[in-house]
Formats: structure tokens, C-alpha cells, sequence
């Protein structure tokens, strides 16, 4: 049996002696990962293997202005803890990941994104400085208007340009390798953010009928194309018919149908709602209405979260996708989504569909028994086949972990795998970080 002992260091000359000591490390944040099942960790090392889980909860932690416009944390601090200093400033977080109990370093490990990525943009854009313990133990610092000067790799094929993320780490800056790399490089302890300015947002929403049924997706898309040229929308996201059946309780369960909605500015919520039937002929002005944030925050919160204890509970892995596409691939999405749908119907098998709709960015969950999970890899595996061959990222904002491990592999040429082996070794040459992590399973 593979050997893991926990360590909670609560000093930073704690953390870096276990670095020194050259075990394996894997570093646990809030435990929120939907791809790496810390719970199932044992399974996925050898017999002789010795690792360190460590967590960071008990290192100090610090939340504090750096000036109106710059946040710095340090340690274990969440997504809500930071929204809640905020609170009566001027400027705000410019995201907002849905599972607000996630560490914001984690969040720099996983490149998360999230509601308001819509009207922002990825979280790469706005890290201005990071503290990282090398692989022997240093503590470093990294600057984000400083040019990366590691080894010159050759990842020209990267996707970066609209997506949120990229298949493997996009490389400019110094900070660069360590967003998204999911701690395969060192270990976060401190970050600085750029703010943004604080909005008072008003939520509404539309309600569609269900996507997977006749033709019903072409309107979702009419919708999309719509909001996606609308400046004053900071979030819109997706929650499937499905999906609200699912919840414990709420006006929408059982209505059959989907709710897409939007947080605007105040003031332009009437001209939007006017703008939104105008273009949509196919809705009715009953279709639109208001909802209180509270009621959609617990909604989105709510959906995600009991995916999550299904799994948990079912002792399953997870069954989800994470892809986003061009927007002229949004129907190849959809009738990807359909396919897939209607295969899992026939076998009696629930699912549901919900996410950042705005940014072509849906997350199809399904919710099988410890029997049906192999058939449920099988059809899994064919979506990824079909979808890939449209421009899309699969892999968004969750990370690759350990369950999205073989479709990384599958579609990151051999080339690219190297280049990234190259990466690996020269901040990690011992292998110390994140031993689970694609990096270390590179065979070139
Ligand atoms: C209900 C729900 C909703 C979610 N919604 C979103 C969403 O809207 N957007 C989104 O992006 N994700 C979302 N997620 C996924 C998850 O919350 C994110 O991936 C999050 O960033 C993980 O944070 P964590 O603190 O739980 O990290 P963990 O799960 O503990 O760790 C995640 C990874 O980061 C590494 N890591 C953690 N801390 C460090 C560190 N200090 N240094 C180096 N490496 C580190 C870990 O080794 C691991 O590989 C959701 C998950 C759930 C359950």
C-alpha cells in the first residue's frame, strides 16, 4: 500500500522543510477539485509510493489591500472570504467561481473561472504578483509585466486565443507556468489581484423550452448570440429543466423548462428585456422576468453542489464535462449534447446541463449507478471524440486532475508533450510537485 502521510505545516520554514525532505508533494486546498478525487488518492498510487498530502489551512493567513485597486492574500483564504472584505469598497473581485469555499490559490493552480469571466475574462489577466516554494525549498517571487525566462518552448499550436484556458499552460510572462499548471511546478502561497470597479447588478431571466427536445437548442442559440454582444451584461449562465428538477425547492422545479439568466447593470435591466424579445421573436414577454441574486446565487450553488455529493456519497468518480466551444460551434455543442442525452434516456440514466452559458461553456453532468459508470466512461469518451474535432477547450476551468488525464493525452501532440516535459524539469527536476499530474506521466 502506498504510503501518504497528511501534513498540516503551520509555518512557512514547516512547508519548506517538507519540500527539502524530496518526498512527493501534493498540496489539498478546499478539496473542491471536480478532477482530482482527493478521497480516492490511494488508488491512483503505486504500492511503494510515499507521498505528502499537505494542506495548507493552518499556514497564516492574510487578506489586505495593497492599494484601492490590489488585493494580496496569503494561505488558505476562499473565494467568500474576499468577496465579504470587499464588501463595502470600491472595487471587487473581477470572478466569482460558483464554489465560493474553493482558496483563491487553488483557484491560480486551477485557472478557475466562473460567472463573471463573461464580462471580465480569464484570471490570468488579473494576477499582478505571486510568492511559490521551488523545489528546494526557496520561496520565490514572480511578476506578471516580467517575460518569462525559462527554457524557449515550441507550443505554437496552443489554443489561446478565446478560450478561457488552454490545453496546456499558456507561457508569456513569469507568473505564466503557474496558473493552470495545477500545482505541477510549486507551491502558491501568496498573490496579488487586480480589482475591478464595484457595479450594483440587477439579475433577470428567460425561460426556454427544453433544449434536448425537437428543435427547441436553436433558440438557446438565438439568445447567445444575442447576449453576446451586449456590453452592459457582466454574467449569463444556464440551468437546464433538468437541472431544476433536481434542486430541493424553488418556482422553477418541475416547470420543464430551462432558465437562462443574466446580472446587468440597474440601470439598463429595461432596455435589455425589451432588446432580448425584440430579437428572440419566438419568446413572450411572460418568458422574462426578475429574480432576487440571493435566490440565484443559492440556485447555482445548489446545482453544482449536490452533483458533487451524489458523487461522494455514491463513492463514484465524476461523470461531467467541462467543455467550451467557439461560438460557431455552439450547435455542434448542443447536438453533441443531445446525442449523448438521448443515448443515457434510453437507459433510464439522469443527467442534467447547466453552466456559463455566455461563454459557450456548459458542464453536462451525469448521474449514474457504480454499475453504469464504465458504460457512462464508454459515452463520455465518444462525446470528447466527436467534440474535439471542433474548435473548442475541454478542459475550461476545472483542470485535468487525474479524471481528465486521458483525454489530455489524447489530444496534445507528442511535440507539445515534450515541450511541456521540458517546462516540467526545469521548475521540478526531482518530480517533487504533484506527482498524479499529466506532467509526470509524460513517456517521451
Ligand atoms: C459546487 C462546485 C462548483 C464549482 N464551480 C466552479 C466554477 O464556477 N469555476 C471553477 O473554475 N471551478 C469550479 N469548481 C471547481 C473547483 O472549485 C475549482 O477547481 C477550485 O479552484 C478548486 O479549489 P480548492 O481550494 O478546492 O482546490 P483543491 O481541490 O484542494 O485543489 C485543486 C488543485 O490545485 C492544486 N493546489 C491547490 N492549492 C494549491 C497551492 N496553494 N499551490 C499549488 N497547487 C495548489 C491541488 O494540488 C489540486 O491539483 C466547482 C466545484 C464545485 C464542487
Amino acid at each position: 500500500m502506498a504510503n501518504i502521510t497528511t501534513a498540516f505545516p503551520y509555518t512557512l520554514l514547516e512547508l519548506q522543510e517538507l519540500v527539502v525532505a524530496q518526498k512527493k508533494i501534493i498540496i489539498k486546498g478546499a478539496g473542491t477539485s471536480t478532477v482530482l478525487p482527493f478521497a480516492q488518492i490511494e488508488k491512483y498510487l503505486n504500492k511503494n509510493d510515499q507521498l505528502f498530502l499537505v494542506s495548507i489551512d493552518n499556514l497564516s493567513k492574510e487578506i489586505c489591500l495593497v492599494d484601492e485597486q490590489t488585493l494580496k492574500i496569503s494561505g488558505a483564504i476562499t473565494w467568500l472570504e474576499a468577496r465579504q472584505f470587499l464588501f463595502e469598497k470600491k472595487y471587487d473581485l473581477p470572478l466569482w467561481p460558483t464554489e465560493t469555499s474553493a482558496y483563491i490559490l487553488s483557484g491560480l493552480a486551477t485557472s478557475a473561472s466562473g460567472e463573471r469571466c463573461f464580462k471580465y475574462g480569464p484570471l490570468r489577466n488579473y494576477i499582478n504578483k505571486i510568492k511559490v516554494i521551488n523545489e528546494n525549498g526557496k520561496l520565490c517571487e514572480y511578476h506578471a509585466n516580467k517575460k518569462y525566462a525559462g527554457p524557449k518552448l515550441d507550443l505554437s499550436s496552443n489554443k489561446i486565443s478565446y478560450f478561457k484556458n488552454s490545453l496546456i499552460p499558456q507561457i508569456e510572462s513569469e507568473i505564466d507556468p503557474f496558473i493552470g499548471s495545477e500545482g505541477q511546478l510549486g507551491i502558491l502561497i501568496e498573490c496579488q489581484i487586480k480589482l475591478v470597479p464595484k457595479i450594483k447588478t440587477l439579475p433577470f431571466f428567460v425561460l426556454l423550452k427544453p433544449w434536448d427536445e425537437n428543435d427547441n437548442y436553436k433558440t438557446h442559440i438565438k439568445v447567445l448570440n444575442w447576449v453576446r454582444n451586449q456590453k452592459d451584461i457582466i454574467t449569463c449562465e444556464m440551468m437546464d429543466y433538468l437541472s431544476l428538477e433536481f434542486v430541493s425547492s424553488s418556482r422553477f422545479k418541475n416547470k420543464k423548462k430551462d432558465l437562462i439568466f443574466f446580472e446587468c447593470e440597474d440601470s439598463s435591466i429595461q432596455t435589455l428585456c425589451e432588446e432580448l424579445l425584440e430579437n428572440c421573436s419566438e419568446l413572450e414577454a411572460q418568458d422574462i422576468g426578475q429574480i432576487e441574486l440571493s435566490e440565484l446565487n443559492s440556485l447555482r450553488l445548489e446545482i453544482p453542489r449536490k452533483v458533487a455529493d451524489f458523487i461522494s456519497n455514491n463513492k463514484l468518480l465524476k461523470k461531467g464535462t467541462d467543455v467550451q466551444v467557439n461560438q460557431n460551434n455552439v450547435e455542434d455543442l448542443f447536438l453533441s449534447y443531445i446525442r449523448m442525452g438521448k443515448m443515457l434516456k434510453q437507459s433510464n440514466l439522469r443527467f442534467l446541463l447547466f453552466g456559463h452559458f455566455g461563454d459557450c461553456h456548459l458542464h453536462f453532468n451525469i448521474l449514474p449507478t457504480k454499475e453504469q459508470s464504465d458504460w457512462c466512461d464508454k459515452i463520455l469518451e465518444n462525446f470528447y471524440d466527436q467534440i474535439m474535432k471542433v474548435d473548442c477547450m475541454p478542459f475550461a476551468e476545472h483542470g485535468i486532475g487525474i479524471l481528465k488525464q486521458k483525454y489530455w493525452f489524447k489530444y496534445v501532440s507528442k511535440n507539445e508533450q515534450k515541450e511541456i516535459k521540458r517546462l516540467k524539469e526545469w521548475y521540478d527536476s526531482k518530480y517533487i510537485f504533484n506527482p498524479l499530474g499529466y506532467m509526470s506521466k509524460i513517456e517521451i
